[in-house]
């Protein structure tokens, strides 16, 4: 399949292509509709959008983390069901690997992040689970599913994802001893007082959490910790890190350490004017920004009105992102709710229990709805700070 744009002066419709309908995609593509005038079309690996926020609930079979993007998608977005190999930036085709392409006028590049399993540590890649994305989680559900009741599993990594992870897997395998390997303190990017919420809950439902517990050796049926001890694990669950695809990389476009697309403050790629970065996968100019839904749905939006700016002649505005907390849902009946300036550095003010797993439950919801409502009336999504003018906020020529 070839799709063939309009080219600035042309009078036909620009062609706005977005690769990957995650959060930010899926977002950024119904937005785009607020301009009748353009043709839309998304990108993606499966006919379905997955919800990466639920995957530790598929793993531990309370949930399935996915939803037909046919229904959450707006009826002027064209969805190729594909992978992006490669972007031509001189030629703008994105090559696709069925072997067909689809050539754009505009690009939104929103791959997301992945899980990052290291081949530094030894049988880490052969016995290690991540859980990142679909087909990881839906690998580790089957193997799981299999396992004696009483079988221990270790997760490694105290960061929310290991969190949510090794909660979940406790509270429903009530009979399996559930160990968290932090690798250093437990949910380092919270305040003391939600991290002791944190570790009070994940006791009751009888994780056993070893803080400095360093992973040094993955096998089979146990993992090996630097201080020389072992501990039996029938299914290791690896939450330690994330990356990203390496597509921008491999197309030559210029990518931060860890190969997500380097963009200016208005997430325009700073290699070419036509391409445009958004969610996990993009790191723009200021400061370091969380992978996290939290940032990257309003990143989606910015690179959305960035596109549409150019293509109307307007003046295009600078990304000015707002955190507000983390919400961490611990099995289904707790969770912990901790605030966070809006540089995301912790508040000691935060919320436990039954009312933030409510709270977290109705976040997740809310985040689908809010992409499908984006798809029947564009321009619908406001997010934390988006109508705050801060001093750093300038326009740019578009
Ligand atoms: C278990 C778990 C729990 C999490 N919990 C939270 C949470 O509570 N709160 C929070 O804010 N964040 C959470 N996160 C992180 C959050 O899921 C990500 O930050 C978010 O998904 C990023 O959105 P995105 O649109 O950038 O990328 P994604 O959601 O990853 O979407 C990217 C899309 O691009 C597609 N894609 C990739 N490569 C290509 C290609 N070459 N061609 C075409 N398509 C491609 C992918 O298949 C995917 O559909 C969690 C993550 C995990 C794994």
């Amino acid at each position: 399949m070839s799709v063939h744009n309009a080219r600035p002066g042309s009078v036909r419709k620009p062609h706005v292509v977005v690769i990957g309908a995650g959060y930010a995609g899926a977002l950024a593509a119904n937005r785009l509709q607020q301009n009748r005038d353009i043709h839309i079309t998304i990108i993606n690996p499966r006919p379905v959008f997955v919800e990466r926020v639920r995957l530790h609930e598929l793993v531990a079979g309370t949930g399935n983390a996915t939803v037909e993007l046919a229904g959450l998608l707006g009826e002027r977005v064209r969805l190729v069901i594909d992978t992006a190999t490669r972007i031509n930036s001189t030629t703008r085709t994105v090559e696709l690997e069925s072997g067909s392409h689809v050539t754009y006028d505009y690009l939104i590049y929103a791959v997301g992040s992945t899980g990052a399993v290291p081949a530094s540590v030894p049988g880490a890649v052969e016995y290690a689970y991540p859980i990142s994305e679909l087909e990881h989680a839906e690998r580790l559900r089957a193997t799981i599913d299999v396992l004696p009741d009483n079988a221990p599993i270790c997760v490694v990594g105290g960061g929310l994802t290991g969190i949510e992870a090794a909660s979940e897997l406790a509270e429903q395998r009530p009979h399996a001893k559930v160990t968290l390997l932090c690798g250093g303190i437990l949910a380092p990017s919270v305040g003391e007082k939600a991290r002791a919420s944190v570790l009070r809950q994940l006791t009751k439902l009888g994780v056993i959490v070893e803080d400095e517990a360093v992973v040094a050796e993955v096998g089979p049926d146990r993992v090996r910790l630097s201080d020389g001890h072992s501990l039996p694990s029938a299914a290791t669950v690896w939450t330690a890190g994330f990356g990203v695809p390496d597509l921008a990389a491999r197309s030559g476009l210029t990518t931060d350490g860890i190969g997500r697309l380097v963009t200016d403050e208005t997430l325009t790629s700073v290699d070419d004017p036509w391409i445009f970065g958004a969610g996990d996968a993009s790191a723009p100019a200021g400061p370091q920004l969380r992978m996290s839904c939290q940032a990257a749905m309003p990143l989606a939006a910015r690179a959305t009105s960035t596109v549409l700016a150019r293509i109307a002649g307007d003046e295009v505005k600078v990304l000015h992102q707002s955190f507000v907390g983390s919400n961490i849902s611990i099995g289904r009946r707790h969770g912990t709710i901790a605030a966070a300036r809006q540089d995301d550095s912790p508040r000691s003010f935060y919320l436990g229990g039954r009312l933030a797993a409510f709270v977290k439950e109705m976040v997740c919801t809310t985040v689908v709805k809010q992409i499908a409502k984006e798809g029947r009336r564009p321009g619908s999504y406001r997010w934390p700070g988006a109508t705050k003018r801060p001093a750093s906020l300038d326009s740019v020529a578009g």
